[in-house]
């Protein structure tokens, strides 16, 4: 392909994303929003959306009255039956897998958690997910070829399982272009593509429970680092000193300070009834409505045990907001959704911020039970909206990941 082909093909790809994204968050989209918001002649957006409609990517939905003018005004939406694309979720306990619509929207989920399995080991794993994006596709119905993409969130040091072969096997056996990224980068796509709250591009989303770990947004990217472990907040370090160990490798880092485990372990050291705090020991549930029932009523107990944690992490997120100067942060995770401990942590990220900077935390609206709808914005980004849906760059687009 010549020179000019290519760049002629990456303009293409711009423009067409660029419309994909404002129909996605917008409602009742003309052609003529379309120029005014991009900045393009009305001639050449027809030019590109009718392109679109001819290959069913977008449509073109009921007119609506124009105010004044008394004409009809033909608004366009994305064809959200154009493709599908699976996400998979794999966290410490559970594996969870989605198929999605190109608008984000579930089509279905199925949900195991790795303790009823025989074993855990790369290649049982990999047969379920295979057996089971094949079941999912074939009882709604979707040929294979509508599948645009499969992404995979996973969770840091995973046991006993292969990701590089998973993504690779995947990838072989059902013929799907597979892409993959820590699953905290992932959830903090699907805030940023699809819900309509987000209008930072600018914010660090921290995720709590279980485990820590934070996207670091700037511009409306997610920042890597060298090898993609940028915004390790849990793997911080807070207290050397207390000699504590993690899967990290490092001593007295967040995570090993602040982890459910570790509470839990505090509480059953305790015994009586603060034993019921624990919901499911072995999932690292905690009762977080007991818990901030506890707080309010200044329970010394209680107290010992959280607030200590509370206060390194909100150390931590002092020191980051400090250092990454974001417009707010999005807090995902159960124990945000407790008023007392919401406010506890706030009130100490405050203090430690100190009178002339304070910390905007705004709750998380996306689903605490489902981690895959992450995997699935992950998908989308880079087979559907980054690429415009435009076949040769997405074949591009996937040689760069
Ligand atoms: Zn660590």
């Amino acid at each position: 392909m010549s020179k000019k082909g290519l760049n002629s093909n990456e303009v293409k790809k711009r423009n067409r994303s660029k419309i994909l994204k404002i129909l996605r968050n917008g409602k009742d989209v003309s052609r003529k929003d379309l120029s005014d918001q991009m900045q393009l002649t009305k001639a050449g957006i027809s030019t590109i959306v009718s392109e679109m409609i001819e290959e069913g990517v977008i449509l073109e939905t009921g007119s609506q009255e124009n105010s004044g003018l008394g004409r009809n005004r033909i608004t366009l939406e994305i064809n959200k039956q154009f493709g599908y694309v699976l996400g998979l979720s794999l966290t410490e306990t559970h594996l969870t897998l989605l198929i999605a619509n190109v608008l984000g929207e579930t089509v279905d989920v199925y949900s195991q958690a790795y303790s009823q399995l025989t074993n855990i080991e790369t290649e049982s794993l990999l047969n379920l997910i295979i057996e089971k994006s094949l079941y999912l596709l074939w009882s709604h119905n979707i040929d294979k070829s509508l599948v645009l993409g499969f992404g995979i969130g996973y969770i840091g040091g995973l046991k006993n399982i292969d990701l590089s072969r998973i993504k690779i096997e995947v990838e072989k056996r059902l013929m799907i272009e597979v892409v993959s990224d820590n699953n905290v980068k992932a959830l903090a796509m699907s805030q940023m593509d699809f819900t309509q709250e987000e209008e930072s591009e600018n914010f660090l989303f921290v995720k709590y429970g279980p485990g820590l770990g934070m996207a670091i947004v700037q511009k409306g990217s997610i920042i890597g680092g060298v090898d993609n472990r940028a915004g390790e907040i849990g793997h911080t370090i807070i207290a050397p000193h207390l000699d504590t160990s993690c899967r990290c490798g490092r001593k007295g880092c967040l995570e090993s300070l602040i982890s459910e485990k570790g509470i839990i372990k505090d509480l059953e050291g305790i015994g009586g009834d603060y034993l019921d705090l624990i919901l499911d020991k072995g999932r690292s549930i905690i009762d977080y409505q007991q818990v901030n029932k506890l707080l309010e009523l200044e329970d010394e107990t209680t107290l010992s045990i959280f607030q200590p944690r509370y206060d390194y992490f909100a150390k931590s997120l002092a020191n980051s907001i400090i250092l990454l100067n974001p417009e707010y942060v999005c807090v995902y995770g159960s124990i945000f959704n407790e008023t007392e401990i919401f406010k506890m942590i706030h009130d100490r990220i405050n203090d430690y911020l100190g009178t002339n900077t304070n910390v905007n935390l705004k709750l998380s609206n996306l689903d605490l039970n489902n981690s895959a709808r992450g995997s699935v914005a992950l998908a989308l980004r880079y087979t559907f909206y980054n690429t415009g849906a435009f076949k040769e760059s997405i074949i591009e687009t996937l040689k760069t990941l």
